[in-house]
């Protein structure tokens, strides 16, 4: 059985192993000149940083037990955010958190509703408001004006039962890209600056386009992000619905003085400012800050991202601007084969009549959004092939 993988992310990767060891002959297809897709472990001034994919959750087990079988080095993580700036610009410290379970039984009760007015309802304080507002705009990728009670709702089942400290449990030692570096290391054909830009079937075969021209395959896994899954998906007359994405950027910033110190802070916060969180690299080396929604859209379409993040960073811990160094923008909003951080909410990966095609994808998966849903969807569409294949 021959099969194609069409992109060389964390699912797509994940795919062609498992195909791979179940006897097939497997070509990967990625457009960049890369594998990993938004997993990339970077460097600036010899300093590592994630520019996509940093945090593991303690539940997510299939990354838990790929970064073991990697060894990757499952870091535990303390706590990551311990300032909050409110919007004149003071440190204002942690404020007492909102209850998760009450907001989740106020967005019950108030469909039609946004998620803002279900956080304003329910925090102890408007400091907590603002708190918890800017952590589920980290952890969702969009503002909570922006969010629906339903459409939070929707994607909140599988945090049912988390215990606190959960989210955010481990980085990955080696960087997060060692994961699919390892995923790689038994893929004999994996095609990089290959695009694919249609699918065509051909009696019990199925076509790729690429520059060079048309490929044929038994099956074939189209493992891309939401937009581009709904272009191929087309391609064949199949109709994806499209997913609500999340706009999200990242910069590393090095600075020349540990500016910080002076101001007792350790680099982790939530703010209204242009560095929205924040929070150090593994060693301490740089300073991340990360960037959803709204602010993510307006930062993206702007050449002064950096400058505007430091100049936020300043106005909050006034001495930033003149330690700063040197940083790196990572643009994912408008990175053309993403076109998005991840995916808001869960799509539906129509089955293919003909039992030629499948989709992998975070999108795809329980655990949209994250590194857990892009190997849970790998499995799925696995799966899908094999059996279509019997
Ligand atoms: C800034 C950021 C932070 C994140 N933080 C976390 C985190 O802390 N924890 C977590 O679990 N998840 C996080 N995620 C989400 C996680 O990175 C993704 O869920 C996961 O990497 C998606 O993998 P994928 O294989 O579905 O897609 P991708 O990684 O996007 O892979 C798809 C591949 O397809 C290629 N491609 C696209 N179109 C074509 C085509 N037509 N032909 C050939 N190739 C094509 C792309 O180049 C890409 O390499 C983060 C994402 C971002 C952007």
């Amino acid at each position: 059985m021959t099969v194609a993988v069409v992109g060389a992310g964390l699912s797509g990767l994940a795919a062609a192993r498992i195909l791979a060891r179940a006897g097939a002959k497997v070509t990967v297809f990625e457009a960049r000149d890369r594998i990993g897709g938004r997993v990339r472990t970077q460097a600036l001034a010899g300093h590592r940083f994630e520019a996509g994919a940093e945090w593991v959750d303690s539940d997510h087990h299939r990354v838990i037990r790929l970064a073991e079988e990697a060894g990757a080095g499952l870091v535990p993580q303390l706590g990551r955010v311990d300032w909050f700036v409110t919007r004149d610009g003071r440190s204002e410290g942690t404020p007492p958190g909102t209850d998760e379970a009450k907001l989740r039984e106020y967005c019950r009760a108030h469909s039609g509703g946004t998620l803002l007015d279900a956080i304003r309802a329910v925090a102890p304080s408007p400091l907590s408001a603002f708190a918890m507002a800017a952590r589920v705009r980290s952890d969702e990728g969009l503002d909570a004006e922006d969010i629906s009670t339903e459409g939070f709702l929707a994607g909140q089942g599988v945090y049912d039962g988390r215990e606190a400290g959960e989210m955010s449990a481990f980085r990955l030692g080696a960087g997060s890209s060692s994961l699919c570096d390892h995923l790689a290391e038994g893929l004999s054909d994996v095609r990089l600056q290959t695009h694919v830009s249609s699918l065509t079937y051909n009696l019990r075969k199925i076509n790729l386009t690429i520059s060079s021209g048309l490929e044929t395959f038994d099956h074939c896994i189209v493992a891309v992000p939401p937009e581009h899954a709904v272009r191929l998906a087309a391609s064949v007359g199949m109709a994806l619905s499209r997913p609500r994405v999340a706009p999200v950027v990242k910069a590393a910033l090095r600075f020349r003085d540990p500016f910080w110190e002076g101001h007792g802070w350790n680099g982790s916060m939530l703010s209204d400012g242009p560095a929205q969180q924040t929070w150090f690299t593994q060693d301490g080396g740089l300073l991340m800050a990360y960037v959803c929604g709204r602010e993510a859209v307006r930062l993206s379409g702007t050449s002064s991202a950096i400058e505007e993040i430091v100049r936020g960073l300043d106005a909050l811990w006034p001495g930033a601007a003149a330690a700063f160094a040197e940083g790196t923008f990572v643009n994912w909003a408008s990175d053309p084969w993403s076109m998005c951080g991840f995916s808001a909410r869960r799509s539906d990966p129509s089955q293919d009549p003909e039992g030629r095609l499948a989709f992998a994808g975070e999108q795809f998966s329980e655990w949209y959004g994250f590194l857990e849903g892009a190997l849970e969807s790998a499995e799925r569409a696995t799966d899908e092939v094999i059996h279509a294949a019997n």
